[in-house]
């Protein structure tokens, strides 16, 4: 309803098809109108393959530019090209806690995934999820999702993020070296890619559970094959967190 009322307008204001059909230009104004509404560009694309095949080429890529100008401007910069293609999946990622299924990814409870509203992702972060041997890599991560009160396992965080040009990256070169193990069944909720694990590979440094105000031991992290990086851990008590945040 929302998309005829925004047509209307424009197309009163100049005709830009004669047949009335919409142009991929009418839907690019219109979709800027509506401030790249992720939700409303995910459906379309269920109900459209024509709209699906330009919401991939270009208003995924709109959407992150404007939801996270500086990171896109970063990622794209130095001649990578690593996220041509996976707009989609890097949009998704901005505004996507994938949560936890029982018996997936993370041996833990089921915790659903969700929306969210604004999630900042920072390359200073980044940074300590990295060995002090690849900390010239660039790594953009979250602050922790946090989930309260989950039974057994206590205050459950959950972090995403992702890597320039992780192709060229030291992490993967570390990662193919060291033969870290691919899980054998999960995939990347963004992209649908495998999965490497990092605790398997023994590199997640302390750092980690530092910047996130997690219990030393109870982190964990997967980088999948395009650079998406997911994340759970267990948040330390507020109260502690607050005298470790500045140990860091
Ligand atoms: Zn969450
Ligand atoms: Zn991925």
């Amino acid at each position: 309803m929302i998309l005829t009322k925004q047509y209307r307008c424009i197309h009163s204001a100049s005709c830009v098809c004669a047949k009335g059909h919409l142009t991929e230009e009418v839907i690019f104004l219109v979709f800027n109108h509506l401030n790249w509404n992720p939700k409303l560009i995910a459906s379309l694309s269920c109900a459209c393959k024509w709209f699906d095949d330009l919401a991939k080429r270009v208003l995924w890529k709109e959407f992150c530019k404007t939801r996270a100008p500086k990171m896109m401007l970063d990622l794209q910069s130095g001649g990578s090209h690593s996220i041509d293609g996976n707009w989609r999946a890097l949009g998704k990622l901005l505004i996507y806690c994938s949560g936890s299924e029982k018996d997936g990814l993370f041996n833990s409870s089921h915790i659903p995934g969700h929306f969210v509203y604004r999630t900042r992702f920072s390359r200073t972060s980044g940074k300590s999820f990295l060995l002090p041997q690849c900390r010239t890599d660039v790594l953009y991560v979250s602050d922790p999702c946090e989930h309260l009160d989950q039974g057994d396992e206590g205050d459950v965080g959950f972090f995403r993020g992702i890597f320039k040009s992780f192709a060229a990256s030291k992490v993967r070169k570390m990662l193919i070296k060291r033969s870290a193990p691919l899980h054998p069944t999960e995939v990347c909720p963004y992209c649908k890619a495998r999965l490497w694990n990092m605790l398997a590979a023994k590199m997640i440094p302390s750092s980690a559970s530092c910047r996130l105000g997690a219990y030393e031991d109870c982190i964990e992290y997967y980088v999948c094959l395009n650079g998406h990086v997911l994340g759970i851990c267990t948040l330390l008590p507020l109260s502690d967190t607050d005298e470790a945040s500045e140990e860091c």
